[in-house]
């Protein structure tokens, strides 16, 4: 089950060409691109039957005529149309906004979803954001990935963080993301400490004390 709008082949007004006449397509939506969601027993699924997902659409003034298609796992093709209708209604500061009207819930709404064989707004589609599904863990887990990257390490979330700033990043920057890669982790129960760093041959204890005093290391 996917239930995020992301994932999901929208029309959206504020960016699709209203002109009457205007024929165009929509990005197509591959399974590829879509992460995993969390289950509501704990687990991961990836229940999708689709392996892609595209669509056209055309306009006529009051209506947006949709053509979508979609490739199933069975590498069948099922093409369908769809007529949303479109509303005028007054906007707060004057003049008038266009508006989908729901077929489902007769509100007027700004982006269509398209899921189970029809195009709804989102509170009828049941779709979420992606940022509110994500479990507290992966958002966590994420951003120790994006840490390690952001400081030139392997982006991986069980290295440590590489030693030494990259290139035109502050001081404060870098010691606020170690401190926050640190937090993270321990977070994430991984405790484990990062391999201690062994020093280069030829290198004395008395050449490391100095370098730290100097705040050359990491
Ligand atoms: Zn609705």
């Amino acid at each position: 089950m996917n239930r995020v709008c992301e994932e999901h082949l929208s029309l959206d007004l504020a960016r699709i060409d209203l002109r009457p006449g205007a024929t165009r397509r929509l990005p197509r939506i591959h399974a590829h691109d879509l992460e995993w969601q969390p289950h509501a027993f704990g687990g991961y699924v990836r229940g999708y039957g689709l392996r892609w997902v595209s669509a056209a659409y055309a306009c006529n003034g009051d209506t947006v005529r949709v053509s979508v298609s979609e490739g199933a796992k069975d590498r069948t093709v099922h093409r369908s149309t769809h007529v949303l209708s479109l509303i005028e209604a007054p906007n707060v500061v004057g003049g008038t906004r266009t508006w989908f009207d729901c077929p489902c819930c007769r509100r007027y709404a700004r982006v269509m979803f398209y899921r189970g064989g029809s195009f709804r707004c989102r509170t009828c589609a049941n779709l979420k954001h992606r940022s509110t599904v994500t479990f507290k863990t992966q958002r966590k887990e994420a951003r120790v990935a994006e840490i390690s990257r952001a400081l030139a390490g392997s982006g991986k979330m069980f290295d440590p963080l590489p030693i030494g700033r990259p290139k035109y990043m502050r001081k404060a920057r870098e010691a606020a993301l170690r401190a926050e890669h640190a937090r993270l982790r321990k977070d994430l129960g991984m405790t484990s400490t990062p391999p201690a760093h062994t020093p280069a041959p030829g290198v004395t204890a008395n050449m490391i004390k100095v370098a730290r005093l100097l705040g050359w290391e990491g």
